[in-house]
C-alpha cells in the first residue's frame, strides 16, 4: 500500500479521543479532534494546517487552548471545522481571555460550521482581537458531495469528507483520502539522467490537477543542469496507485440513519479509527449516552469493508478491561453479520 499518511492516536484508548495524521511528504498534518492533547509535543502540532472537530462535548474540544497558545504568534490560519454551533463554541472560548496586545499577530482562525443546510464560514483574527468576522463560504470542492456527507478539504493531496450522525446532538464522523497516489519511478529516473527535487512535487500537481501534455516544466539533470521537457513527456516516470485512506468514527449511535451517512464516507479505509466505549453487554447504557458499542464498532467496521480496525474512547468503567472492548470490536469486525442486525438496519446498509 502506497503510504503518504502516517496516522495516529493521539492519547491511549481511555484517554480523549483524537487523531494526529501527519502528511509525509507535505511537513505537514491535520488533527480530528481537540481533546487533551499535551501527549503531542509542539513540534508536531506545529504543523497541523486542518482541526476537524466531531463536537464540542469536553473530552473533544479541551484542547482548543493548547492549539490556541501555540498558534498565537505564529505567522499562519488554522482551518477548523466542526458541526452546528461550532462558530458560537469557538467565539466562546476565545472571549474567555483578554487581546489587548496582539493588534501585531498575524494568527487568524478559519472555521467552518458544516450543517445539513451547507457550511457557514466566520475568520477569528488575533489582530482584531479575534472578533468573530463572517467570510464567504470557501468554495465548495465538487464531486459526490451531498448535505449529509460534504467533502470538507480536497487539496489534491489529501480530501475530508464528513457524515453528519446524531449523538443526541449533531456529530461529525470524518474520513481522510488520498484521492490519487503518486509514485516516481527511481530507476527509470537515475537512468533518464534526472535529479531528484522540487521538480517532482510540481510534477505530480500537473498530473493530479490534469494538465495538458504540453505543459512546459523545468527538470533539474543529474549533471546538475536543468532542461525543460513536458509533462506528457514525463509521465512515464510517474506509477499511479489507489492512494491511502482513514475513518475517524467518535460518540455516535448504531441506528440505521447513522449508518446510511456513516458507511459511504468510510467504506473500504485501510484503518477505521473507531470509538468503541462500551461492551455489548451494557448497550443500553451505550444507547442511552448516544454511544457504540465495541461490537457495534466492529459491525460498522464489517460493513464498511475496512481492512483493519483501531477502537479506542474506553469509558473509564472498563479500567484494566480494556483488552475485552478491544477482542469484542475484532471479533464482530471478523465474524459474520447477524442477520437479525442486517434487517433492523434496512435500507441504510443496502
Ligand atoms: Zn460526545
Ligand atoms: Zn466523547
Amino acid at each position: 500500500m502506497a503510504s503518504t499518511f502516517a496516522p495516529r492516536l493521539v492519547n491511549g484508548p481511555f484517554g480523549d479521543p483524537g487523531l494526529f495524521v501527519e502528511l509525509r511528504w507535505q511537513g505537514s498534518a491535520v488533527l480530528f479532534d481537540l481533546g487533551r492533547n499535551d501527549a503531542l509535543p509542539a513540534a508536531d502540532l506545529l504543523k497541523v494546517t486542518h482541526v476537524f472537530v466531531s463536537h464540542t462535548h469536553m473530552d473533544h474540544f479541551i484542547g482548543f487552548d493548547r492549539v490556541l497558545r501555540l498558534f498565537l504568534n505564529r505567522d499562519k490560519d488554522l482551518a477548523l471545522f466542526g458541526p452546528a454551533g461550532i462558530l458560537d463554541c469557538v467565539a466562546g472560548k476565545l472571549a474567555g481571555y483578554v487581546w489587548n496586545l496582539t493588534d501585531d499577530y498575524p494568527f487568524a482562525f478559519d472555521v467552518t460550521e458544516v450543517t445539513s443546510a451547507g457550511a457557514t464560514r466566520a475568520r477569528f483574527r488575533a489582530s482584531s482581537g479575534f472578533r468573530r468576522e463572517d467570510a464567504p463560504p470557501l468554495d465548495a470542492p465538487q464531486g459526490d458531495a451531498t448535505a449529509t456527507t460534504p467533502v470538507l478539504v480536497d487539496q489534491g493531496h489529501f480530501r475530508v469528507r464528513a457524515a453528519i450522525t446524531d449523538h443526541k446532538i449533531p456529530c461529525l464522523a470524518f474520513a481522510i483520502d488520498e484521492p490519487m497516489h503518486l509514485n516516481v519511478d527511481g530507476d527509470a529516473l537515475s537512468r533518464a539522467g534526472y535529479a531528484p527535487g522540487r521538480w517532482l512535487a510540481h510534477l505530480k500537481d500537473a498530473l493530479r490537477a490534469d494538465a495538458a501534455d504540453d505543459t512546459p516544466l523545468t527538470v533539474a539533470r543529474a549533471d546538475r543542469t536543468t532542461t525543460e521537457l513536458t509533462v506528457g513527456a514525463l509521465r512515464p516516470l510517474v506509477r499511479v496507485t489507489l492512494g491511502q485512506k482513514f475513518g475517524y468514527i467518535v460518540d455516535t449511535r448504531f441506528i440505521p440513519e447513522n449508518l446510511a451517512v456513516l458507511l459511504p464516507v468510510v467504506r473500504a479505509a485501510d484503518v477505521l479509527f473507531c470509538e468503541s466505549p462500551f461492551l455489548d453487554e451494557d448497550r443500553d447504557q451505550a444507547a442511552m449516552r448516544y454511544h457504540l458499542t465495541a461490537a457495534e464498532a466492529g459491525t460498522i467496521a464489517r460493513l464498511a469493508g475496512a481492512r483493519r480496525l483501531k477502537v479506542f474512547h474506553y469509558s473509564p468503567r472498563y479500567q484494566g478491561r480494556g483488552d475485552m472492548l478491544r477482542r469484542e470490536a475484532e471479533a464482530a469486525f471478523r465474524g459474520r453479520v447477524d442477520p437479525g442486525v442486517l434487517a433492523e438496519l434496512g435500507a441504510a446498509v443496502a
